[in-house]
């Protein structure tokens, strides 16, 4: 068990941290650290001046193990998904055969948000690989990009039995997971598919039809909901509506169709 910081020392970190939040940094991780601590802070706050700084840095005490700042975006993915572990914080672990992280450009200006993976997901571990994700790839090919453009996750990453919708506590409990990778990515836009991925990333308890087709200001990103492609795949005419929701995103990422719409 870690000892508890001393009411100064927790004080002196917290604006430690919102000065780094200001500098665009995110992801802190404790790990045991041998030599100087100070070697891990950025050189932009070593080299900061003493008297806006807090006292952290400039010989207050430090928290025990140091902080260290984790800059690389694929070292600090790779920290989530060690802190997810063979997870059984839920009972959906009971099913798993693999659990389903996320997959794609940790760089990505969009990422696609589901809701939980399949069969196919749980057989291979990377989401959306079945006919939903023949549908996405699909989506992110009209909007002239690749798949390996983007970034894509879900909300629980184990399967649910029989593909039921993940019930609340298990969104809950996997969410916070995928907030850290959305912290980390740090895309331009998340696309959030279907209600399940529009309601837990929001928090509201709203229809589709009022959820999609406007943005939402989302930690640093712009949110945008659309249908889930399995939904698409039942109801196909709902294809127009969908492509009239990834035209708001392309406009705004800049991107220019190679001009089908989503078949
Ligand atoms: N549906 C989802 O919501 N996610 C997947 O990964 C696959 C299907």
């Amino acid at each position: 068990m870690p000892k508890p910081l001393d009411p100064q020392t927790k004080k002196n970190l917290i604006n430690r941290l919102s000065y780094y939040r200001e500098m665009g940094i995110y992801d802190f991780y404790r790990q045991p650290v041998t030599d100087d601590a100070t070697e891990e802070m950025p050189a932009s706050a070593a080299a900061s001046s003493p008297d806006d700084l807090p006292t952290l840095m400039t010989g207050g005490p430090l928290p025990d193990p140091p902080l260290r700042v984790i800059q690389d975006k694929p070292t600090a993915l790779k920290l989530i998904r060690q802190d997810i572990g063979d997870c059984t914080r839920c009972r959906l672990h009971k099913g798993r055969t693999n659990l389903v992280f996320g997959v794609g450009n940790v760089n990505a200006e969009l990422m696609f948000v589901g809701e939980g993976p399949g069969a196919d997901e749980d057989a291979q571990g990377e989401p959306f690989v079945g006919r939903a994700g023949q549908l996405l790839n699909n989506m992110i090919t009209a909007m002239g990009l690749k798949r390996q453009d983007v970034y894509i996750a879900n909300v629980v990453k184990c399967r649910p039995p029989g593909n039921r919708t993940p019930e609340k506590d298990e969104c809950d409990t996997c969410s916070p997971f995928l907030m850290r990778q959305i912290d980390v990515i740090r895309p331009k836009v998340i696309v959030a598919l279907g209600a399940v991925a529009a309601k837990n990333l929001l928090a509201v308890n709203d229809s589709m039809a009022n959820l999609r087709g406007r943005w939402y200001d989302f930690r640093e990103s712009r949110l945008l909901v659309t249908y889930h492609p399995a939904y698409l795949l039942r109801d196909p005419r709902q294809k127009k509506e969908t492509w009239k929701d990834l035209q708001m995103v392309m406009k705004y990422l800049g991107l220019k169709a190679p001009a089908k719409g989503v078949e």
